[in-house]
């Protein structure tokens, strides 16, 4: 599948062109050539899409399987992932440059999330309510619905996907997704999956192409009942806008400034590896990276000495190599962009102790490389503090005590996800609780599970993914009352 140069649209199982023929090139970042071209779609071909989901929706074939047979069918999707792993992680590889290392273990992973929630799309349940009124019977069912849009960023095309997709579907919803214009293919060979698996057509379809062409004609289409999406603030907060003018329920995946912070009762050495795990592993793109090093004052230098020692051996190179550590930055604007924050940052004073520029490496050749950098010396008022970079950009900050650390990680637009190192149970503890972050991680980084929901307090989001709850986001609850008396009550006074 890896050796395609192009790609095609699902909607309704057939496979399709944009209708106006138009495509767009893709870029493999690691030689900075396009691979592939991709439809580049509009909003008619938004229109066949949505069509073909509400359809679905709408089908016997959809509507009349029983929750179990549902699971069913992702559970088979699951299998055909695990059978088709290399191949779409090859392509993904290709496309955003991110670690085969890293992807191939995504996409074993990945699975379990159909998995977990096939399982539970047969256990979502109503209740019958103890309704305090004689003669009546009241009960609740949570509904699908209907088509849902899910709109993911580059870093991680399938695992974004599927953390909207799983749930989604196993409450019964059809779905139109849209992947990143910078990394459409692995999404689009993946659509290619559920006929295979036996999802009646029109319930998985896909449109590719620019935002501005395309996705405010999908997050407006009158027919699309909600939107998962995964993406920068700018984006998330315009789909936001768009949704509010249909009324339509969001769920909002955003960006974060996430602080990982060492105490000096921690283990050094584990703690340096996580500081390392929080911001150079994907390149620093990321979501969660922990791009705010938060070290008490009397471990500081050591802290910034041993990880200093160990981020220049990160070996950057080829993505798809297995001994690659560090790889390219998905784009050529992200690329632009992070330089421009390592300007800032020498600019607001902030010291640079690693890195700070594209390597000068001729075996990266034309890729598009930033070398893993830390600045140390930075107040947490400087935008390298406050604004997210998404990039392998450190920004080192000292602090005295445990009440300055909270302080210093809460004063933050974002509330994704913070890192604590620690010894000492009481903080752990003390520390989960006054972080305003969506997860917080003790004495570990960068744990996801199809079981943990995610998702972001204050700018970094809205709502939940992965865990029980968040199948939720993709039902509605309906009240059904019924009178059993047999007898017309008084039509003016309320029941
Ligand atoms: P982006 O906002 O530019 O694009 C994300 C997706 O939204 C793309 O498919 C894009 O085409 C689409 N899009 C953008 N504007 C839109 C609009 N107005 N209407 C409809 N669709 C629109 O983000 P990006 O640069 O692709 O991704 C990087 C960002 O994603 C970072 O901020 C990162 O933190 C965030 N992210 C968050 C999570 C999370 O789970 N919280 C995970 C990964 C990435």
């Amino acid at each position: 599948m890896s050796e395609r140069s192009e790609f095609l649209n699902t909607i309704d199982a057939a496979r399709v062109p944009a209708r106006s023929g138009a495509t767009f090139a893709t870029y493999n970042p690691f030689t900075a050539q396009p691979w592939a071209l991709i439809p580049r779609c509009g909003p008619e071909d938004v229109g066949d899409a949505v069509s073909a989901a509400l359809r679905a929706f709408n089908s016997s074939a959809w509507r009349g399987l029983t929750a179990t047979g549902r699971g069913r069918l992702l559970a088979r999707l699951a299998d055909l992932i695990e059978a088709e792993a290399e191949s779409l992680a090859a392509i993904e590889v290709r496309d955003n440059g991110k670690l085969a290392m890293e992807v191939k273990a995504q996409l074993r992973y990945i699975p379990e999330w159909y998995r977990y929630f096939g399982g539970l799309a047969d256990k979502i349940e109503g209740r019958v309510l103890p309704i305090d009124k004689p003669a009546m019977h009241a009960f609740t069912r949570h509904d699908p619905l209907g088509v849902v849009a899910c709109i993911t960023a580059w870093n991680s095309p399938l695992l974004l996907l599927t953390w909207k997709l799983a749930p989604a579907l196993a409450a019964g919803n059809t779905v139109v997704i849209k992947p990143s214009e910078h990394a459409s293919a692995s999404t689009l060979a993946f659509a290619e999956l559920f006929e295979r698996a036996g999802f009646p057509p029109g319930v998985v379809n896909t449109v590719t192409g620019f935002p501005d062409e395309l996705g405010e004609a999908l997050v407006r289409h009158p027919a699309v009942a909600r939107i998962a999406f995964t993406g920068s603030e700018r984006g998330g907060t315009s789909v936001y806008r768009n949704a509010a003018d249909g009324i339509k329920p969001v769920t909002l995946e955003l960006g974060g400034k996430s602080a990982n912070i060492i105490f000096a009762d921690a283990d050094i050495d584990n703690a340096v590896n996580g500081a390392m795990a929080g911001i150079f592993a994907a390149t620093g793109q990321t979501c969660i990276a922990g791009s705010r090093l938060l070290v008490q004052r009397t471990v500081h230098d050591r802290v910034v000495e041993k990880l200093v020692r160990l981020a220049a051996t990160a070996r950057m190179g080829d993505p798809s190599l297995p001994d690659t550590q560090v790889g390219p930055v998905t784009t050529l604007p992200q690329l632009e962009r992070v330089l421009q924050y390592i300007e800032m940052g020498r600019s607001e004073g902030a010291q640079c102790v690693l890195g700070g520029k594209t390597p000068n490496d001729p075996r990266l050749g034309a890729g598009w490389f930033v070398e893993p950098t830390i600045f140390i010396g930075v107040t947490n008022s400087m935008r390298i503090a406050r604004e997210e970079i998404f990039g392998p950009v450190l920004c080192v900050i000292p602090f005295a005590d445990e009440a300055e650390a909270i302080a210093i990680a809460n004063d933050s637009p974002y509330g994704l996800a913070a890192g604590v190192w620690t010894s000492e149970a009481g903080r752990m503890l003390r520390m989960s609780e006054s972080l305003q972050t969506g997860t917080v991680w003790i004495n570990t980084y960068r744990a996801v599970s199809y079981m943990a929901p995610f998702g972001g307090y204050k700018r970094s989001g809205i709502g939940r993914e992965s865990g029980q709850e968040a199948i939720h986001e993709y039902l509605q609850t309906k009240t059904v009352w019924m009178d059993t008396s047999g007898k017309v009550a008084n039509p003016f006074v309320m029941r």
